[in-house]
């Protein structure tokens, strides 16, 4: 019987716990405070930060909206983020991607402190982070490994395989899973045999964006399936980047559904970073 990861009840559990924390800090004099800046008028972005500010306001962490026109300068936009730097209410600054054409995005994330990257994404953080020594950690992967650390699989010694190499998804991701004594392997779209590859996986983290890409027939039965993907499908329905159904028929131990699986804990650990950093001040 495949196992259903429920990611919403988890990253539910983590906001509880988060809470405790924060009341921790309250008694301090600490009233953890998380910037949100949005660039634009993407409608998926609106969404992704309501989930967050909405996230925020339930664990007790206050959060500050800045939302920019789509012709915001780039200059503009650095002065924002000098401001959030230097504002002592603010503990982690999140930049909502992507931003609008013109916007040079590795410029405006390297420009946030590294003690307030609250999606860590900074170099020094990526850096920290590849010698096993993390502050701040990108949300999603984090969020991949918390799912697996509370559902009790431990990845040492088995073959990790991920597809997709994105720097905040796929390549952190196999980082971690290395940091976390598994044998990574990483794929991606100049990969030669991926299914192949994809069957040898004990644990198959899928991050493409490209919906259903990952066939039932291509997994190992009993692999352990962490799908990150959300893709939109043109009836509007969400589905992740493998086939669910078919991953079910094929006998894996456990998967991750979407929605309602890694999605809700990057969030979780986007105010994990946030609360981090509050209690470093
Ligand atoms: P990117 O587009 O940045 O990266 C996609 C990666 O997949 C690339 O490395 C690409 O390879 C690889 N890829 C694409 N097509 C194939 C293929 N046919 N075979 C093998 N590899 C392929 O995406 P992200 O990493 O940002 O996001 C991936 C997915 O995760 C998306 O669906 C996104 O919506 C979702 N996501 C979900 C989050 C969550 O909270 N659950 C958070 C962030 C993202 P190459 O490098 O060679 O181009």
């Amino acid at each position: 019987m495949t196992r259903i990861i429920d990611g919403k009840a988890m990253a539910a559990q983590i906001r509880a716990e988060m809470k405790e924390e924060v009341a921790l800090l309250a008694q301090r004099g600490i009233v953890p405070g998380l910037a949100v800046v949005l660039v634009g008028d993407d409608p998926a972005s609106h969404v992704y930060v309501r989930n967050k500010k909405k996230a925020c306001e339930e664990v007790g962490i206050r959060s500050f909206s800045h939302e920019l026109p789509a012709n915001t300068t780039e200059g503009a936009l650095l002065e924002l983020i000098d401001e959030l730097n230097a504002d002592p209410a603010v503990d982690g600054v999140l930049v909502q991607m992507p931003l609008p054409k013109g916007i040079d995005a590795r410029k405006v994330l390297d420009r946030i402190l590294p003690d307030k990257d609250a999606d860590g994404f900074h170099p020094c953080n990526v850096g920290l982070m590849a010698l096993g020594t993390p502050r701040a950690r990108p949300c999603t992967p984090w969020g991949v490994m918390e799912m697996l650390r509370r559902e009790g699989i431990d990845p040492a010694g088995k073959i990790a395989v991920v597809v997709g190499r994105s720097d905040i998804v796929g390549k952190p991701a196999a980082l971690m899973l290395l940091l976390a004594h598994a044998t990574p392997i990483i794929c991606h779209s100049r990969t030669p045999n991926l299914e192949e590859l994809v069957g040898m996986g004990d644990i198959v983290v899928a991050a493409t964006g490209k919906p259903r890409m990952i066939r039932g027939s291509w997994l190992k039965p009993g692999a352990v399936v962490i799908d990150v993907g959300i893709n939109r499908l043109p009836d509007g329905t969400l589905c992740g980047d493998v086939h669910y159904e078919e991953a079910l028929a094929r006998g894996v131990a456990a998967i991750t559904p979407v929605p309602g699986g890694v999605g809700p804990m990057t969030i979780a650990m986007l105010l994990k970073n946030t609360l981090a950093a509050a209690g470093r001040k």
